[in-house]
C-alpha cells in the first residue's frame, strides 16, 4: 500500500499493516456467519474463541506467569487511576507514588479522592528528566503498593531499575505495554491503555495477581471491582469486542515476530537511531532527558529554535514523516516509536534529520 505514511503519533498511533488488512478482509462476513464480528453477541461462540485467545496471548506474549491474571476494561488508564486504590486503598492502606512526569501526576491526582496516597519521589526538581534510583524513594507506614509509570510518554523517560522494596509495585506501562520483559515477581499489578502497543482505543489490559482478589474492596460498584471482572473473565458487561478482535491479531502478530524478546530488540534499534542522529548532531538537536533513562518508545528531542520546530515538523509532514509534533505542554519534537512502528520508518526519520540539519544548520 503505497499511500502509508510513517505515524510518529503518540496514541492512538500506528497499527500493523498485515493486521489492519486482515480485519478489512474478515469484516463483512466473519469466518462465513454473514455478519461481522462487531455485529454478532459477545456471547456467540465465535466471539468467545476469540475473547479467550486474546486473554491467553495477552499472557503468553508478554511472559506473564500463572499467578496473574488478565482483564480487558474499559475506561482506558483513566478508569485504572480510580480503580486502583478503589480496590487497594481501604482499611487504612495507603498508596505510594513516584511522580515521575505528567502522567503519574494525572495517577496520583485522580488516585486522591479515592484513597489515602502521597509522592515517594518528586521529580519536578529535575523538570521530570529522570527517573529515580531505587534508593530516592521515600515509603512511608502502612504503604500497600508503590505506583511507577515505567514510561512517561510526554516527558520521554522510562524506568530501567525497578524498584526492590518491601512492598509491590503497580505499574503504568500505557506507552511501553509488552515491549519489555518485567520482574513480574515485584509486581501486585500492571494496566495500561491499549491503543499504543496493543490495538485501538477503547480499552486497558490489566494484569493482577490472583491471590490480592480475595482481599480488594468488595463495597464498590460491580463494574469497579477487580474480583468481578476476573471471575467473569472480562465478559461481565459488554466488552470492547473490536478492539480486543484487534487486540488478539497484533499479539499474533508479536508471536510471529519472535515474541517479546524479538520486539524489544527492535524497539532498541529503531531508537537507537533516533539517538544516534541526535548525539551526532553536535548540539543541533537536543536531548533533554537524562541518557540513562531515555525512553525506547517516545523520543523527545528540541532543536536550535522553535521556528525550526516548526519547519522540521512541516517539511517532515511532507515527506511521509507524520505526527512529529511534541506534546503542546511542552513543546519541541517528539517521535513515538512503537512496536509496529517499521525500522524502515525510525531508519527514514534518522535520514531526514540529518538531512535537515544540513540545510537548515
Ligand atoms: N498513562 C500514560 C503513560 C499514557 O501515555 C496515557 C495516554 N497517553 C494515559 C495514562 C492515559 O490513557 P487513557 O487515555 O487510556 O486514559
Amino acid at each position: 500500500m503505497s499511500n502509508r505514511v510513517y505515524n510518529f503519533c503518540a496514541g492512538p498511533c500506528t497499527l500493523p499493516l498485515e493486521v489492519l488488512e486482515e480485519v478489512q478482509r474478515e469484516l463483512v462476513d466473519y469466518q462465513g456467519t454473514g455478519m461481522s464480528l462487531i455485529e454478532m453477541s459477545h456471547r456467540a461462540p465465535e466471539y468467545d474463541a476469540v475473547h479467550k485467545e486474546a486473554m491467553s496471548l495477552a499472557l503468553e506474549v508478554f511472559e506473564v506467569p500463572e499467578e496473574f491474571s488478565v482483564l480487558f476494561l474499559q475506561g482506558g488508564a483513566h478508569l485504572q487511576f480510580a480503580m486502583l486504590p478503589m480496590n487497594l486503598l481501604h482499611e487504612g492502606r495507603r498508596g505510594a507514588y513516584v511522580h515521575s512526569g505528567h502522567w503519574a501526576g494525572a495517577a496520583l491526582r485522580d488516585a486522591k479522592p479515592h484513597g489515602d496516597v502521597y509522592t515517594a519521589w518528586d521529580g519536578e526538581g529535575h523538570h521530570y528528566t529522570r527517573m529515580p534510583a531505587p534508593e530516592e524513594i521515600a515509603l512511608e507506614e502502612n504503604t500497600r503498593f508503590l505506583h511507577v509509570t515505567s514510561n512517561e510518554t510526554i516527558g520521554g523517560i522510562r524506568m530501567t531499575r525497578w524498584p526492590a522494596l518491601d512492598v509491590p509495585l503497580v505499574a503504568d506501562m500505557s506507552s511501553e505495554l509488552m515491549s519489555r520483559p518485567i520482574p513480574w515477581e515485584r509486581f501486585d499489578l500492571v494496566y495500561g491503555g491499549v491503543q499504543k502497543n496493543l490495538g485501538p482505543a477503547g480499552a486497558a489490559v490489566v494484569f493482577v495477581r490472583e491471590s490480592i482478589l480475595g482481599g480488594t474492596n468488595r463495597a464498590l460498584a460491580s463494574y469497579l471491582r477487580y474480583d468481578v471482572h476476573h471471575e467473569k473473565q472480562s465478559l461481565h458487561n459488554t466488552p470492547p469486542v473490536f478492539v480486543i478482535y484487534v487486540i488478539g491479531k497484533v499479539l499474533k502478530w508479536m508471536q510471529r515476530k519472535g515474541g517479546l524478546r524479538a520486539v524489544e530488540r527492535e524497539a532498541e534499534a529503531r531508537a537507537g537511531l533516533i539517538y544516534q542522529a541526535i548525539d551526532e548532531s553536535d548540539g543541533y538537536y537536543r536531548s533533554p532527558v537524562a541518557a540513562e533513562d531515555r525512553s525506547l518508545m517516545n523520543v523527545v528531542f528540541r532543536l536550535p529554535s522553535e521556528a525550526l520546530e516548526s519547519r522540521f515538523v512541516a517539511q517532515s509532514k511532507a515527506r511521509g514523516l507524520v505526527s512529529l509534533k511534541g506534546h503542546r505542554s511542552v513543546g519541541g519534537c517528539r517521535a513515538s516509536l512503537y512496536n509496529a512502528m517499521p525500522y524502515e520508518g525510525a531508519a527514514a526519520l534518522a535520514e531526514f534529520m540529518h538531512e535537515f540539519r544540513r540545510g537548515n544548520g
